[in-house]
């Protein structure tokens, strides 16, 4: 490989990093744990380390790396580079991440929410390929999501665009960590739809999960997705809610971007035809009429790389601006 981006992708267990060239071929990849007690200092010393082990194992010279692009969850003040706060790793209270890590390897950083790294990973060299528009949901403990219309990806005016998960999909429904009530990620999200099982079998409805549940003292998406498959109601009832909750996200997504593809991505995906039948099914029924739907509804090509990938990306279209 030529000349590289390398990116970066900041999760609370480990970080993940990946080569992309100029041509959009992705090259070696690297996986390292993420330091938990450092704080900041630990985190910026670890990624510097990760970059520069890659860049070295794919035999890349100091003048072949172009820039760095990273992605990280929580608030975050993208243009400054600095991450406000991460609620699931201490010690992350207004760093400057992109300095830190750009200064230590000597090339330019760039910040990037992660789901929006995902989104734009997708669409750049995952199935988005060609597209104009696309939205990315990460159906996991919640619903990241990134929003990319006319190739740019959306940021807002506040830095706080495409937060499809707490898109309100249920009026005065379930109550939201975020301060509303009846948000997707509340419904469809994979640790939404075990939560609803759960609370079901709690509640004393009749349902197989209620064993599963005693075996193993949780339940999680992939048991409603086996029991619904195996004929249980309860469980058949959930799923079938948390994908109606998703199509709705879907129609309101296409009235306000009409975007080629909507992909889905997460644990949740993992689900593969037992998630898309049903979504698309919900989705053509409560589309409107005035049209057919154009928009279609994918699964990630990229899976849980996608976000890796797209901060590198990330990183090519910014040093090309600057
Ligand atoms: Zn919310």
């Amino acid at each position: 490989m030529a000349r590289a981006c390398i990116g970066i992708d900041l999760g609370g267990t480990f970080i993940k990093f990946g080569l992309l060239g100029e041509d959009r071929q992705t090259g070696a990849r690297l996986q390292l744990p993420t330091p938990r007690d450092g704080g900041a200092e630990a985190i910026i010393a670890r990624m510097v380390e990760g970059a520069r082990k890659l860049a070295a194992e794919a035999g890349l010279g100091r003048e072949d790396l172009v820039a760095v692009g990273i992605g990280a969850p929580g608030p975050a003040d993208l243009r400054r580079g600095v991450i406000l706060a991460m609620p699931n790793l201490p010690g992350m209270e207004n760093v400057p991440l992109a300095r830190g890590v750009g200064e230590a390897l000597g090339v330019p950083a760039y910040l990037e929410n992660d789901a929006n790294a995902a989104a734009y990973g997708e669409f750049c060299c995952g199935c988005g390929k060609g597209t104009r528009n696309l939205v990315l949901l990460t159906l996991g403990t919640g619903v990241g999501s990134g929003v990319i219309v006319e190739g740019e990806i959306v940021h807002g005016s506040h830095d706080l665009g495409g937060e499809v998960g707490h898109m309100i999909v249920q009026v005065d429904g379930d109550p939201c960590p975020c301060g509303q009530q009846g948000c997707l990620e509340r419904y469809s999200s994979a640790a939404a739809i075990a939560r609803r099982a759960r609370e079901g079998v709690e509640a004393g409805r009749p349902s197989s999960l209620a064993e599963v549940l005693r075996r193993k003292g949780d339940l999680d998406a992939k048991d409603v997705e086996a029991a619904c498959k195996a004929g249980d109601a309860l469980a058949a009832e959930v799923w079938d809610d948390g994908v109606r909750h998703l199509a709705v996200a879907c129609v309101n997504i296409c009235r306000v971007i009409d975007p080629d593809l909507i992909v889905l991505a997460g644990g949740l995906a993992g689900a593969g035809a037992d998630l898309l039948g049903p979504v698309g099914e919900h989705f053509r029924r409560l589309h409107w009429s005035l049209t057919a739907p154009r928009t279609r509804i994918v699964l990630s090509a990229l899976g849980d790389q996608a976000g890796v990938i797209g901060a590198a990306a990330v990183a090519w279209r910014a040093s090309r601006q600057s």
